[in-house]
C-alpha cells in the first residue's frame, strides 16, 4: 500500500505542531525537565516537513540543506532535552559534531541524491545511538515507563535509518524526487510518525513520572531535617511486619528522645533548636546501617527502623547512636543528651501495639534519669501465669533421656529442675532480680556439671572429649554474655528461654551428649 507523501508530509506536520503547542501550552514553565529543548525539536520537525513539502517551488538550499539541517537540530535538541532532564552535562561535541559533519558533507556532494540520502541516513543513526546511550545510561535513575517508550521511539528510528541508507546504497530505481511514492519512502515517513509520537509522549510522560515521585518523596520527607516523616515510617514498617510474619524476618523500632529539649529552645532560642535538631538527625544517620531508616516522629522525637535486626541488633544501634549524641557538640558548643526506647517486633502486635512497647521503654528510660537507653522487654501475657500458669512452659524429662550414668543422669535432671526454676520466673513475670538470680543458679548448676561431666568423659574411651569440653566453653560464654545483657535490659526473654530449652537443652543434653554415651558403661 502506498501513502501520497504530501499528505505524509502535512500529517507530520500537524503531529509536530500539535504536540508542541500541547507540550508548550501545559509545561511552559518547568525550566529544568528538559521539556523546552523537547517542544523546540519538535517545532524544527514541523520546520523541516514544510521545507520538504515546498521542494520544486522554493529554493534546493532551502528545501535540501535548510530542513536536513533542521532535522538533525532536532535530533540534537532531544539529546539537549534528555541531558536537561537527567541533570547530567552533555559534551558539546556530542551535541553538535554531527551537525557540522552533516553540513560539509552536504555541502560536498549536494547534487547527488543517492549519497545525500546515504550521508543522512548515517548522521540521524548517530544521532539516535547518542539518545540510546543517554536513555540507557540514565534507565537506572529513571523512575516509570515513559522511558520505555522513548526507547522504543528513537530505536525504532535507528532501525528505519539503518534501512534507508542500505536502500540508498543499493535500490538503482531510488526516488528521484522526494514527494515521488515508493514503499520505501511510505515506510520512512510513518515509521517517523509512529517514532515522533513514541519520543514526544513518552518524553513528557517521564517527566511527569519523575514529577510525581518528586512529589511523593517531599510528601514523605521531613523538611527540616530531610529524614523521613512519620508517614513514610510508618508504610515501611507496616512491609517489615509482613515480612516477618510471612518469613519470620525480624524487626526493631527505636524511638529517639531529645533530652531537656524545651530548655535549650528557652535558652538559645528555636533557631538553635532547629540547628540542633538537623544536626542530631545527622548523628544518628552516621550511627546506622544503610538498611536502616531514620524519621522524625514529630518534635524532637526521632524512630529509627531496623529490618533484618533482632532485639541485641537493636540494642547496639541504640547504644551506638546515644553515645554519639552524648559526645557530639552542636550548634556553637552546645551539648544535648537523648533517651532511648527500644522494642522488637512480635508478629501479633499491630502497627501501634508495637509502637506503644517502645514508648513504654522510652518513658522508662525518661523516669530512670534519661540519656540511656531501655528496652521493652516482651513477658507472656500475664493470664499465662496462672496458679498452674507455669505448666504452659515445662520441660519434662523422660527415662529414655537417661544416658546410663547415674551421676550424669541426675545431674541433667537436676539441670532440667533448674531451666523450669528460670522458665517458671520468666513466665509468671517474676522481679527481674528473682530472674536474675535463677539464671545465676542455673549457670553456675551447669558450669559445675560441665566440669563432672569432663572429668568422667576423659576417664572413658571417648574420643571427642577435647571437642565436647570446648562445646561447653562455648555454651557457658553464651550464657555469661545472656546474663550480662539481661543486666543491662538488653536481652529479650524469648532469646533466654531459646537457649535453655533449645541451645543448652535439647541441643546439648538430648543430642550432642547423646554421642558418647556408648562409651560410659553402667555407672
Ligand atoms: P524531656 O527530657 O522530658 O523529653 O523534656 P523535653 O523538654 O525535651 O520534652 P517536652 O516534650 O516537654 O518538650 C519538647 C520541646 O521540643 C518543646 C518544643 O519547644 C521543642 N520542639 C518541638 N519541635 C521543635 C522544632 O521543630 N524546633 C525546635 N526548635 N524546637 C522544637
Ligand atoms: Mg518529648
Ligand atoms: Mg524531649
Amino acid at each position: 500500500m502506498l501513502i501520497d507523501i504530501p499528505t505524509m508530509f502535512l500529517v507530520n506536520i500537524a503531529l509536530c505542531l500539535t504536540l508542541a503547542i500541547s507540550i508548550g501550552w501545559v509545561a511552559a514553565n518547568e525550566g529544568h525537565d528538559g521539556l523546552r529543548p523537547l517542544i523546540f525539536a519538535l517545532t524544527l520537525q514541523a520546520l523541516a516537513y514544510v521545507l520538504y513539502a515546498l521542494r520544486g517551488r522554493i529554493p534546493d538550499f532551502l528545501s535540501i540543506f535548510v530542513a536536513n539541517m533542521a532535522v538533525t537540530g532536532s535530533y540534537a535538541l532531544v539529546a539537549l532535552a534528555l541531558a536537561q532532564f537527567q541533570h547530567r552535562r552533555l559534551s558539546l561535541l556530542l551535541l553538535w559534531l554531527p551537525m557540522l559533519v552533516f553540513a560539509l558533507g552536504l555541502g560536498a556532494f549536494f547534487p547527488n541524491i543517492v549519497i545525500r540520502i546515504a550521508i543522512s541516513s548515517v548522521v540521524y543513526g548517530v544521532q539516535d545511538l547518542i539518545l540510546l546511550w543517554l536513555l540507557l545510561d540514565g534507565a537506572k535513575r529513571t523512575v516509570g515507563r515513559g522511558q520505555h517508550l522513548l526507547m522504543a521511539g528513537v530505536t525504532l528510528n535507528l532501525l528505519t535509518m539503518v534501512y534507508r541508507a542500505w536502500m540508498a546504497l543499493t535500490d538503482e530505481h531510488l526516488v528521484a524526487h522526494i514527494t515521488d511514492p515508493g514503499t520505501s519512502q511510505t515506510l520512512v515517513y510513518l515509521s517517523a510518525f509512529v517514532s515522533l509520537t513514541l519520543v514526544a509522549i513518552g518524553f513528557v510522560l517521564m517527566a511527569k513520572e519523575a514529577a510525581d515521585e518528586k512529589t511523593r518523596l517531599m510528601a514523605m520527607t521531613d523538611k527540616l531535617t530531610g529524614c523521613w516523616n512519620r508517614f513514610r515510617i510508618e508504610e515501611t514498617a507496616q512491609y517489615e511486619m509482613l515480612r516477618l510474619q510471612r518469613y519470620a524476618t525480624p524487626v526493631s523500632l527505636i524511638l529517639i528522645d531529645i533530652d531537656h529539649f524545651k530548655d535549650v529552645n528557652d535558652t538559645y532560642g528555636h533557631a538553635v533548636g532547629d540547628l540542633i535538631l538537623q544536626e542530631v538527625a545527622a548523628t544518628a544517620q552516621v550511627c546506622i546501617r544503610n538498611t536502616d531508616v531514620l524519621g522524625r516522629w514529630g518534635g524532637e522525637e526521632f524512630v529509627v527502623l531496623l529490618p533484618a535486626s533482632g532485639f541485641s541488633a537493636a540494642a547496639d544501634s541504640a547504644e551506638r547512636i546515644r553515645r554519639a549524641i552524648e559526645t557530639s557538640v552542636y550548634g556553637e558548643g552546645h551539648k544535648v543528651t537523648a533517651s532511648f526506647g527500644f522494642a522488637s517486633y512480635r508478629s501479633t502486635d499491630s502497627w501501634d501495639e508495637w509502637l506503644q512497647r517502645a514508648d513504654q521503654a522510652l518513658y522508662q528510660a525518661k523516669a530512670q534519669g534519661r540519656n540511656r537507653v531501655v528496652a521493652e522487654l516482651p513477658l507472656l501475657p500475664a493470664s499465662a501465669s496462672s496458679p498452674q500458669g507455669t505448666e504452659l512452659l515445662r520441660l519434662v524429662w523422660r527415662e529414655v533421656y537417661a544416658l546410663g550414668h547415674t551421676t550424669i543422669d541426675a545431674q541433667h535432671r537436676q539441670l532440667f529442675d533448674a531451666a523450669n526454676t528460670l522458665i517458671d520466673a520468666m513466665v509468671s513475670g517474676a522481679t527481674k532480680d528473682t530472674i536474675a538470680a535463677k539464671i545465676d543458679a542455673f549457670v553456675a548448676l551447669s558450669a559445675q556439671h560441665m566440669q563432672d561431666e569432663e572429668v568422667i568423659l576423659a576417664r572413658s574411651d571417648f574420643p571427642g572429649c577435647a571437642a565436647h569440653a570446648a562445646r561447653h566453653q562455648q555454651l557457658l560464654a553464651r550464657a555469661q554474655l545472656l546474663r550480662a545483657r539481661y543486666a543491662r535490659d538488653q536481652l529479650d526473654t524469648t532469646e533466654l528461654l531459646h537457649f535453655v530449652v533449645f541451645e543448652f537443652t535439647a541441643q546439648h543434653l538430648l543430642i550432642e551428649d547423646r554421642k558418647f554415651a556408648a562409651y560410659l558403661g553402667g555407672h
